[in-house]
């Protein structure tokens, strides 16, 4: 087993952490300050330099015009975009784009692919993914509210969405609608795509999560849909296939999270131990001296490195053995990865006192940006049990 990265791996990883420290770092105390929306005619000029660098959608195959690498080139890099808010957005790999053209890569007709993939790709328009609803269960996609009918050569779209990210600004959703209420629950569901433009479709408001609405991009929507007419031609994959759709999503989608947390916990880790190294507790002696601050730091290494290989060989798994295969360590690495970040992320802030919670720092807004990845892309109690089953199911405990 070798356990170093190939050079070229390495090149590009050097090249990605250029990007960020030259183009992006600069630009990181405007998003830390300021609504999203607001900054995006300078923002995008770093969207341009990634271009321009060659490090444009590094997760799109190479025919869709990306760079088409595997997964375990993607964790590398993905951690080496993370530290910054930015990073991913800048390269066009942020979430929720990336999981929908995962989506339209793998079952989107010729023309959805022309219409609605080829945008997002070029970085002209962005998407949006909406399945959770305010009156149902998230956890349990298969027994959904909103409903679409078919009348004619029409769907019919009807319900009542929340938590859409980027659906400020976004040219169109994916919704996750019941087409079928009274079949099988895993069969109910479909996903059809939704131009944000057509009548019926609006967005109640921003969500205020933890006290930040945010806009365009960097927001969580709540939405609805009355009467929202679109062609049949804009089902995605099969009619009733919509939860193993998302579960298709939802397995590269839940890695990618983790490859970005990890960046998140190194930057968080990085500016502890600075802290720790340069701040005085009292004259000659700094706060890195204290055992308490020397655990928080030993405990945070300890969990990133662990977290850190985990990921590696999951997304090794996957290119090797496919997703179904790495189902385990799918779980395993949601709960270790979110849990990582929450712990480090914490700690950091504490070590840096009152200044931890500052927005001059870029802590406190990861702290509130991302809380919410012990509960999106399932909570940590739903991949707890799954995991669970599977293994005690595996020594032969009845479900
Ligand atoms: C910042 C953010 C961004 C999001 N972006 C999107 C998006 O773009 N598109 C989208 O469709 N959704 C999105 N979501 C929604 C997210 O996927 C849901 O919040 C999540 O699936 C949980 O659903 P829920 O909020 O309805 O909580 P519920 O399903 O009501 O669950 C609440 C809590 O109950 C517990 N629980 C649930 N099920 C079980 C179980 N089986 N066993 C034990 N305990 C359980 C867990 O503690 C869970 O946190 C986002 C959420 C957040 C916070």
């Amino acid at each position: 087993m070798d356990f170093a990265p190939p050079p070229k791996t390495l090149e590009l990883v050097a090249r990605y952490r250029a990007f960020v420290d030259e183009e992006l770092l600069k630009l990181e105390p405007l998003v830390l300050a300021k609504p999203f929306g607001s900054c995006l005619p300078v923002l995008n000029q770093a969207r341009t330099q990634a271009k321009v660098r060659g490090l444009w959608a590094p997760q799109i195959p190479q025919e869709h015009g990306g760079l088409g690498l595997s997964l375990v080139e993607l964790a590398f890099v993905g951690e080496a975009l993370g530290g910054c808010p930015l990073g991913h957005w800048a390269v066009n790999f942020q979430p929720p784009d990336a999981g929908n053209l995962e989506l339209l890569h793998l079952f989107g007709s010729a023309d959805q692919k022309e219409r609605f993939l080829k945008p997002v790709v070029d970085g002209a328009a962005r998407s949006c993914f909406a399945m959770t609803e305010p009156d149902r269960p998230g956890s349990n996609p298969t027994w959904l509210e909103t409903t679409a009918r078919k009348e004619g050569s029409q769907w019919v779209i009807n319900g009542h969405k929340w938590f859409t990210s980027g659906a400020d600004g976004a040219a169109y959703a994916i919704v996750m609608a019941s087409t079928n209420d009274e079949g099988k629950p895993h069969e109910r569901a479909s996903m059809i795509l939704v131009p944000m433009s057509t009548p019926g479709v609006s967005l109640v408001r921003n969500l205020p999560v933890m006290g930040e609405a945010g806009s365009d991009w960097a927001s969580h929507s709540e939405v609805t849909f009355v009467d929202v007419k679109v062609p049949l031609s804009h089902l995605l994959g099969q009619e009733g296939h919509g939860f193993t759709l998302a579960q298709e999503r939802l397995g590269p989608g839940r890695i990618h999270h983790c490859m970005r947390w990890l960046g998140i916990c190194q930057r968080a880790f990085e500016l502890m131990m600075k802290r720790a190294v340069d701040r005085p507790v009292a004259p000659f002696r700094a706060l890195g001296q204290q055992q308490m601050v020397q655990r928080y730091v030993a405990e945070s290494a300890i969990q990133i490195e662990a977290a850190r290989w985990l990921v590696l060989k999951t997304a090794w798994v996957i290119d090797t053995q496919g997703q179904k295969a790495a189902r385990d360590d799918i779980a395993m690495i949601k709960v270790l990865v979110a849990r990582t970040l929450q712990d480090v992320l914490d700690r950091a802030i504490q070590v840096h006192g009152g200044l931890g919670l500052l927005d001059d720092l870029p802590l406190a807004w990861f702290f509130r940006h991302e809380r919410a990845a012990r509960i999106y892309d399932g909570p940590d109690e739903v991949h707890l049990a799954s995991l669970a089953k599977r293994l005690l199911g595996a020594r032969g405990l009845a479900r």
